[in-house]
């Protein structure tokens, strides 16, 4: 029988709603522990990011090639 992520407490998944949680309070718990933690840790941010490899071409608006 596995086992509640947040209390160990055995879960019974046939008649558990709540699992892989043994109850609703023990999911609040957990999902309230993992948002705490993603808030806390800061997200590193690239200094010198250049992810614009769609914009090569600086030339303006498509120019017409059709008055030669
Ligand atoms: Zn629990």
């Amino acid at each position: 029988m596995p086992r509640c992520p947040v209390c160990s407490a055995a879960v019974d998944l046939v008649v558990a709603t709540t699992a892989p949680f043994c109850s609703e309070r023990c999911r609040v718990i957990d999902m309230g522990r993992w948002l705490g933690e993603s808030y806390q840790v800061p997200l590193p941010r690239h200094a010198g990011e250049d992810d614009d490899d769609e914009q090569t071409g600086t030339g303006g608006p498509a120019h017409p090639a059709d008055d030669e």
